[in-house]
């Protein structure tokens, strides 16, 4: 009963900031807290990442000068070979177990904030933040805003403060990156570790995709004030960790191949030629049926205008979930 007013609340919410959206666009990129800080760096160093099996997720404004992760149409053909060729181990592995073999997933959730202080602005995110985040999580892969219900629910198992300037802000692809996640990442390929913090280059986050073999640069990377109740103006309502959740679990971006091919891999995201930003009204950028998948947690748009997985995109987590993580 409690979940319809929920989503109807985020619906309008959506419609309702675009006109203050579009006024305040201009002057997002300036909003980031803390990014003065890091903008005397190359704005080039980030065009090639480091570590491909990676995807981010971007503010309005923010991608005409980064898009360090988006997946070329030969980097998506080695993951799908490599998804199905996983599925075969498996299938040899554990006799006679296939895609459904697991209904529902409790996933443990390891948080590591990144802290260059003990103050909020050097990345101090209270608890209280960290367990409304866990909060979205469960609303968000059990349907409850609106999409399709997943197997996938999320528990708390530690928060893990540490205060090292060294890694702080979090750059994407450096060398502080993989030291940090070397030196902290905790459990098996099912354990989710999530990484607050200030972060690099105007970006909300980033995530690996799954791999047959397990390194320790696995799990998520989220700005900390993205977090709900967060500073991160129109991306705050937890929707970026939700977002890069679905990257380590397999997803692609709804927009991934443009209007041709295969595009995301999912049959019920309709084709979309790049991605929305802010919460547009009628976009349809593709001539394949259907409005672009604005409202999916898996494009760009701000977070009171994402609400939902698709079934296509439920099933495909869990196919993955069963080739790469399953314990
Ligand atoms: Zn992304």
């Amino acid at each position: 009963m409690g979940l319809r007013p929920n989503l109807l609340t985020r619906r309008t919410a959506g419609v309702a900031s675009t006109t203050l959206a579009l006024l305040l666009s201009t002057a997002a990129v300036g909003v980031v807290p803390a990014a003065s800080a890091f903008s005397a760096a190359p704005t080039e160093a980030c065009a090639e990442p480091a570590d491909v099996h990676s995807d981010a997720r971007v503010k309005a404004g923010a991608h005409a000068k980064h898009e360090p992760n988006e997946l070329t149409a030969k980097e998506t053909r080695e993951r799908e070979a490599d998804l199905a060729a996983a599925l075969r181990e498996r299938a040899n592995f554990r006799v006679g177990a296939g895609a459904a073999a697991l209904a529902t997933v409790t996933i443990p959730v390891i948080v590591h904030v990144i802290q260059e202080d003990s103050t909020r602005a050097g990345g101090n995110i209270p608890d209280s933040m960290i367990n409304s985040q866990i909060s979205v999580l469960n609303q968000s892969y059990s349907g409850a805003t609106g999409g399709a219900a997943t197997a996938f629910s999320f528990q708390l198992q530690k928060i893990n403060r540490v205060t090292n300037p060294a890694w702080y802000p979090i750059v994407q692809g450096s060398s502080a990156e993989r030291s940090m996640k070397s030196s902290l990442r905790e459990g098996g390929k099912n354990t989710l570790n999530v990484y607050l913090g200030e972060l690099s280059d105007d970006l909300l986050g980033w995530a690996t995709f799954p791999k047959r073999r397990l390194d320790n640069m696995d799990g998520v990377v989220v700005l900390g004030e993205s977090l709900p109740g967060g500073t991160a103006t129109n991306y705050n309502q937890g929707d970026t960790g939700t977002h890069e959740v679905g990257h380590w679990l397999n997803l692609y971006h709804t927009f991934q191949g443009g209007c041709s091919g295969s595009g995301d891999g999912v049959s019920d995201t309709p084709a979309e030629a790049s991605p929305a930003y802010q919460c547009p009204t009628g976009r349809d950028t593709c001539t394949a049926a259907g409005l672009d998948p604005i409202t999916n947690f898996m494009d760009y748009t701000y977070d009171t205008c994402m609400y939902q997985f698709t079934a296509g995109q439920a099933a495909r987590m869990l196919t993955a979930w069963d080739a790469y993580r399953a314990p």
